[in-house]
């Protein structure tokens, strides 16, 4: 017998199966092998068997050996690997990576056992001390104790009695030494929680229209504080009744220990936890566990839908508008797809649910593709928080340079004073956005990337934001010699300074990248804010969604004007879908949530849409744009980005590759909307400069991407790469 064999080498050239004899080994599709490649030994994964060989069955090598008895991959998750292949146009050997727990490959992690002896023979204890040596003393205590313990940790038994003693005793065959596997589970410290819920009639009917709808998706647009995550929590219960598993997918990691403890309350074991943040021992073994069915439910963010689960029966996505969902770097995978993917492949439902879905997903909803369900109002019948607009121009004549408006200086105070929390938003982590000369104007910028950057006040020092390059803080200017610089806008850092200034008395958290570094410092910042053991939590986009404090009674939006005037086309989707997002924060139990939304541009309509919740106004406008000027959801953007170390290389290639773009434009006309060649928004980044090509191609024209992937990738070597992206989350 033959395998086909992809190699874990990405790379263009080795992009193909490669043939090797099982020899007596018992090889399985799925399987992780050490093959001998060149004069290497590496590892590959087993795509398929068969009879015959197309070679010379002598020139064949042979497999040397099986990594792990059960295969890492299943029939499904093989074929899923060749789909991601085939749409997101990588090579099969990074695709194949998305389903394995990066330490697994080169056995950089393995599984972890603990030694334990077992009292065997309990009778024999009696006479086995008898025999002992006056002097054996160390051996008697321990013999006794094993009596009355019967098992025993070895390495503490050593400690206790020491290792001769113990060792002495295994010898006399009373007892015996196994070993046992260690599951290096996170989050074991916290206390999980089971809610005693009644569903609501609406939730009830939400749940039997996912159940009974014949349609593969359903969506769920909810209002914030609908409910929405109670029927999630009863759709996985139905689906684990039913003997399946099930995927719950959630855009932020600093949302997955809220969503687990939810999960374990209900589900104890069976919820494993899949991401970025756990220790390369913890994902091996949560991953196992999935992957031999002790566990049932995996939770993550996005690359938990790559979950080693088997007869999933439900996909849950929350928070589907989420940019997360789409994986910026390659694999560009796009989660809905490959969500939908396997849930057809196993009969499984696909939940997707927000307040503000993405205009893509509300119009298939529309169009009667998805089941749509619709939560109009709170648990309750709770109103959503009231939002006062804050004009920022006022308050700069008036002469306030604090981040902090009159009205929501005042609003903080009474809620400290009634002894409730509140949330302050603001989309920049630092001290202040960028320094600049007060003298010549300069800006100080990193020196990979055509960004400003960034002080952080407790490093003392610069960050780029893009390559995370850091460097000392100025005294002066560099260019013209003057000392006078000054900071521009402001970021978290600042916002807990001052507010310290203002409210000398609170105590304040702060959550973002930076106090978020370690590995289950989201986890602390936010148990800390739910213990009541701060006041006000001044955070990034990593508050704004999801999270549940029932006593948290105001939102200050600092900038709200943050992402608005990006030059995105989805800019005002963005905007209204983090806004509502965020405001949603508040006001979630007894008492009534208030929002202070600062801005210097109070009249634009996204705003005022947000404040009175108007999605389907937002919608409306939105899509009819969209549709006009030939964006998505009506058409595909497709990008090819060139980038190189030489400015000048860099152009040369996106020209040839315009070239022949170029004649493929021709002849295709009626598919393309828009073609065109220019600088990428941010010409530089990790000293790599950066040209792009821009189309917007009609939908469902595979067949056109195939070939622009194929023109474009012709010219991607050591030198240069040349990047396809399709509706890429962020142009810069
Ligand atoms: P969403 O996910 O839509 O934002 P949640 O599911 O978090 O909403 O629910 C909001 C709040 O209402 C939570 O504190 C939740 O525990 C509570 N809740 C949800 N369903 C019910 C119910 N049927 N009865 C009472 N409280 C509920
Ligand atoms: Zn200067
Ligand atoms: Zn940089």
């Amino acid at each position: 017998m033959y395998a086909d064999i992809i190699v874990d080498i990405v790379h263009g050239e080795v992009d193909k199966l490669f043939e090797y004899s099982i020899g007596k080994l018992n090889v399985k599709p799925g399987h992780r092998v050490l093959v001998p490649f060149g004069k290497r030994v590496i590892e590959g994964i087993v795509m398929r068997l068969k009879n015959d060989t197309n070679f010379e069955s002598k020139q064949v090598k042979s497999i040397i050996s099986i990594l792990e008895e059960t295969p890492a991959l299943t029939d499904e998750t093989l074929s899923l690997a060749d789909f991601v292949t085939n749409n997101y146009y990588v090579t099969k050997a990074s695709a194949l990576r998305l389903f394995l727990p990066s330490e697994m490959r080169k056995g950089k992690v393995r599984e972890q056992f603990k030694k334990i002896i077992l009292l065997k023979r309990p009778e024999l204890v009696d006479e086995a001390i008898s025999s002992l040596r006056k002097t054996a003393f160390k051996q008697k205590e321990f013999l006794c104790y094993l009596l009355d313990n019967t098992r025993v940790d070895y390495t503490k038994a050593c400690k206790d009695f020491g290792a001769s003693a113990v060792n002495s005793v295994l010898e006399k065959g009373v007892c015996e030494m196994i070993l046992e596997k260690i599951s290096r589970s996170p989050y074991k410290s916290d206390n999980f929680v089971k809610k005693n819920i009644t569903l609501t009639q609406k939730q009830n009917d939400a749940i039997k229209s996912v159940n009974t709808t014949e349609k593969l998706v359903s969506l769920i647009y909810g209002v914030t504080g609908s409910g929405k995550t109670e029927i999630y929590l009863e759709l996985i219960e139905q689906a684990i009744n039913k003997g399946k598993t099930a995927i719950m997918l959630v855009p932020e990691i600093s949302l997955t220990p809220q969503m687990l403890r939810q999960l374990r309350g209900r589900f104890g074991d069976s919820a494993a936890i899949l991401h970025s943040g756990l220790s390369a021992g913890e994902r091996f073994d949560e991953w196992w566990r999935l992957r031999t069915g002790e566990a049932k439910i995996a939770i993550g963010a996005r690359s938990a839908i790559f979950a080693p689960l088997s007869n999933i029966g439900i996909i849950i996505i929350d928070e589907e508008h989420d940019a997360s969902y789409q994986s910026e770097s390659s694999p560009r995978y796009v989660t809905k797809e490959v969500a939908i993917r396997r849930a057809e492949y196993f009969g499984a439902k696909i939940v997707l649910g927000s307040a503000t879905p993405s205009l893509e997903s509300f119009k298939l909803a529309k169009d009667g593709v998805y089941n749509i369900i619709t939560l109009p109002d709170r648990i309750n019948k709770k109103p959503l928080p009231e939002v006062e607009i804050v004009d920022m121009r006022k308050e700069v004549r008036r002469g306030n340079n604090t981040p902090f408006s009159a009205s929501l200086r005042l609003e903080i105070e009474k809620c400290l004073s009634q002894g409730k929390q509140a949330i302050l938003f603001l989309n920049q982590r630092g001290y202040s956005k960028s320094i600049v000369c007060t003298e010549c104007g300069h800006v100080f910028k990193c020196e990979s990337c055509d960004v400003s950057l960034t002080y952080h006040k407790e490093e003392d020092s610069l960050l780029c934001h893009y390559c995370g390059a850091k460097y000392k803080m100025v005294s002066g200017c560099t260019n013209c010699g003057s000392p006078y610089i000054k900071y521009g806008g402001f970021g978290t850092e600042k916002v807990v300074l001052e507010l310290k200034k203002l409210f000398p008395n609170s105590r304040i958290l702060r959550m973002d990248r930076d106090t978020t570094q370690n590995k289950e410092g989201h986890f602390k910042i936010l148990n800390n804010f739910s213990a009541k053991k701060a006041d006000i939590l001044v955070g990034t986009q990593m508050i704004a969604k999801g999270h549940d404090f029932p006593d948290v009674t105001l939102v200050g939006i600092l900038d709200a004007d943050m992402s608005l005037h990006f030059s995105d086309y989805r800019s005002s989707e963005r905007t209204f879908q983090l806004l509502t997002q965020v405001a949603g924060r508040c006001g979630r139990s007894e008492y009534a949530g208030k929002v202070v939304m600062q801005t210097y541009s109070p009249e634009h309509s996204v705003l005022l849409q947000a404040v009175n919740y108007d999605y389907e106004g937002l919608f409306e406008r939105e899509i009819s744009i969209r549709s006009a000027t030939g964006f998505p959801p009506f058409t595909n953007i497709v990008r090819v980005l060139v980038s190189s170390k030489d400015e000048e290389t860099t152009l040369e290639i996106t020209k040839a590759i315009y070239q022949e773009l170029s004649v493929l434009y021709n002849e295709n006309k009626d598919k393309f909307r828009f073609f065109g060649c220019m600088k990428a928004p941010i010409l530089k980044l990790q000293g790599n400069f950066r040209y792009q090509i821009l189309m917007r191609i009609e939908k469902n024209e595979k067949k056109l991407l195939d070939t622009i992937f194929a023109i474009s990738n012709k010219y991607n070597n050591r030198n240069s790469g040349v990047f396809l992206e399709i509706n890429p989350v962020n142009l810069t």
